[in-house]
């Protein structure tokens, strides 16, 4: 038996952030994950500016930069033929957008929250909660060899993913719910030589190249859930290039012309939710507490801006601070989520489309503008 401050399940981009920053904090944090240190996820992890801005504000940019990822200083958006092409306005620490490979990026926050003082285990799954009367008061385990433990907190935080187990056990009610869902298809090529990132469009279908490190490209294909199943589900890959082909025939002939350096990986799509963000003695971050559909990538910069709201309603250390901590991030979420929702329904025309893209970036300025207020706030209280 041990005791924790906080335990954290799940130690990717929301629970090795928040692991981080409540270690900074000078809490005992334990973060368990049942995967491995450096592992990739199913993610095309395209970042938007609240999550590189987080990232410099937390002193880690050098170490995303440092690792080979490439600065990405505009995004062309290409609705049909048309392309609108927008440049990074540089400014509070950001200079560029980036997309690391999650082996990188949660890798590195890992390593910055044992370097804060957070125990992080890998190859422990958590099978359960343990309880004080009502209160939430741990977790139970299962180590690599199936031994089974108790490990005691005065919080458990669920960065446990879309299927959150702590979710689950706490019984955390689902609050809203998506009404559609996309299915993608990825892989990730070398040689491609295409700045910056690219978001194409024709009605029912969205493709696109992210530059990442070590020279590649992650190119993908979104599409409505009947489309993956009819087309995609049993080859994928030819799937994708037929959809770059129909949506994007300049980047088809570039994927074509450039050398495939992995495998096909394939998400069949999940409705986005909203769970209730917190109980007695647990909370929820990252994908465990709200999931939006990926085609507007932006579950990163969520998880990374969740893990400071909710490091700093832990230390505030009041049921209020956590009862405000939902409220934070419901306010900034539901724009993007609403908006996302529509997107995802793939049944917009072009004109339409790019009305909910500036709907979408007003809803990230607001994101952007309360994290630089609250980091000032921060600053004239310290
Ligand atoms: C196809 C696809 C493309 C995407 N593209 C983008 C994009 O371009 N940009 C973007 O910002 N977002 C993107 N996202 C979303 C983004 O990947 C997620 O929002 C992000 O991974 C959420 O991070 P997290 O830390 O909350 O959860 P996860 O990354 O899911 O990590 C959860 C961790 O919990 C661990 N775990 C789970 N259960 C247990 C248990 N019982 N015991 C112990 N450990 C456990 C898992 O091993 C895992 O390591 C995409 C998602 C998908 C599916």
């Amino acid at each position: 038996m041990s005791r924790h401050d906080v335990v954290i399940v799940g130690a990717r981009c929301a629970g090795a952030a928040t692991a981080m920053l409540l270690a900074r904090r000078g809490l005992k944090v334990l973060a368990i994950d049942r995967g491995t240190y450096g592992a990739d996820t199913l993610s095309t992890h395209a970042m938007m500016r609240g999550g590189v801005l987080q990232l410099s504000r937390w002193g880690l940019l050098p170490r995303v930069i440092a690792a080979g990822t490439p600065a990405v200083r505009r995004t062309s958006f290409h609705y049909g033929a048309e392309e609108i092409t927008i440049a990074l306005k540089p400014g509070d620490g950001v200079d560029a957008l980036y997309a690391p490979r999650r082996t990188v990026l949660d890798a590195l926050l890992v390593d910055a929250a044992c370097e804060a003082g957070a125990e992080v285990r890998y190859g422990e799954t958590v099978i359960g909660l343990l309880r004080e009367g009502e209160r939430v008061a741990g977790v139970a385990t299962l180590d690599a060899e199936g031994r089974p433990r108790a490990i005691h907190a005065d919080l458990v935080i669920g960065a446990d993913g879309i299927g959150s187990a702590v979710a689950r056990e706490a019984e955390a009610a689902v609050l809203r719910q998506a009404r559609h869902a996309t299915a993608t298809v990825f892989g990730y090529w070398a040689g491609l030589e295409i700045d910056g990132y690219h978001w194409h469009y024709v009605p029912g279908a969205s493709v696109g190249a992210i530059p990442t490190n070590d020279g590649l490209h992650c190119v993908f294909a979104a599409v409505p859930p009947e489309r993956y199943r009819a087309a995609f589900r049993a080859a994928p890959a030819s799937g994708l290039r037929a959809a770059l082909q129909a949506v994007a025939p300049a980047l088809a002939a570039r994927v074509e012309q450039g050398r495939q350096s992995s495998g096909i990986s394939a998400f069949a799509g999940r409705r986005g939710f909203f769970r209730q963000a917190s109980g007695p003695g647990w909370a929820l971050v990252g994908d465990a507490g709200y999931f939006k559909d990926p085609l507007t990538a932006h579950g990163i910069t969520d998880a990374l801006r969740d893990a400071e709201l909710l490091a700093d309603a832990v230390a505030r250390g009041t049921p209020r601070a956590l009862q405000d901590y939902a409220a934070e991030r419901d306010a900034l979420s539901v724009p993007l989520f609403e908006t996302t929702d529509a997107i995802a329904a793939f049944d917009w025309d072009l004109p339409r489309l790019q009305s909910l893209h500036k709907a979408l970036n007003a809803a990230m300025k607001q994101e952007v503008a309360a994290m630089l207020a609250r980091a000032t706030h921060l600053e004239e209280a310290a």
